[in-house]
């Protein structure tokens, strides 16, 4: 029997609204069992990061050649530097039946849609803009200029949400974890995924 095709998760949404902590406390479970996609990214390692676990860090030139071949889902120019998802893993996790996790800003988000139709996609919202704002200052890694560019993007970002199935308003990472993982748990249940198993337990009977 052929094996079902995995789930294609994306969590998206605005800058600073916390996709990457939400996302770290998702696969800190251990029993969580989708796949994370690594990003790969033309900005430079924060302090501990590390290549090949947070992110695959490339040049500039190396991204382009990546895009040139073909080999990224989707990509974005975020701030100056350059984020996309390799394609190749995505394709075969899914083809292995497996539930793949991309945790990626609006603009991604919104071509993954274009090629992925039935992936889903759920949305990270902040509780309020002045909360967004707060979080963005506090994390004290940008300077003034780049945080009045996180705010203004944030803006048109959340209205962006008319893209997603789900929205999830961020007010507590494990509150906003456990939405998540009830989402994909459910959404694994919804008829037009599993009705054709039915339909061919009838036909055998
Ligand atoms: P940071 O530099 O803070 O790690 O990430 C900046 C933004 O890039 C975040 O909103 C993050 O979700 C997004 N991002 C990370 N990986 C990808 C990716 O592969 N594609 C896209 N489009 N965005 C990404």
């Amino acid at each position: 029997m052929r094996k079902e095709k995995g789930l294609l998760i994306v969590l998206s949404g605005p800058s600073g609204v916390g996709k990457g902590t939400v996302r770290k406390a998702i696969f800190s479970d251990p029993n969580v069992d989708f796949e994370y996609s690594i990003s790969m990214t033309t900005r430079q390692p924060r302090e501990g990061e590390v290549d090949g676990v947070d992110y695959f860090f490339k040049t500039r030139e190396q991204f382009e050649q990546l895009i040139k071949e073909g080999k990224l889902l989707e990509y974005a120019e975020y701030l100056g530097n350059y984020y996309g998802t390799p394609l190749d893993y995505v394709k075969e996790t899914l083809e292995a039946g497996k539930d793949i996790f991309l945790e990626i800003e609006v603009q991604g988000a919104k071509q993954v849609r274009e090629k992925i139709p039935d992936g889903l996609f759920i949305f990270l919202a902040p509780p309020s803009l002045s909360e967004l704002y707060n979080r963005i200052v506090n994390r004290g890694t940008e300077d003034d200029e780049r945080i009045r560019g996180r705010m203004e993007k944030a803006r048109k970002e959340i209205e962006m949400m008319d893209l997603y199935d789900y929205v999830v308003e961020n007010d507590e990472v494990e509150k906003a974890c456990e939405r998540i993982k009830a989402i994909v748990i459910a959404e694994h249940c919804r008829r037009e995924r599993v009705q054709h198993h039915y339909k061919k337990m009838l036909e055998v009977e």
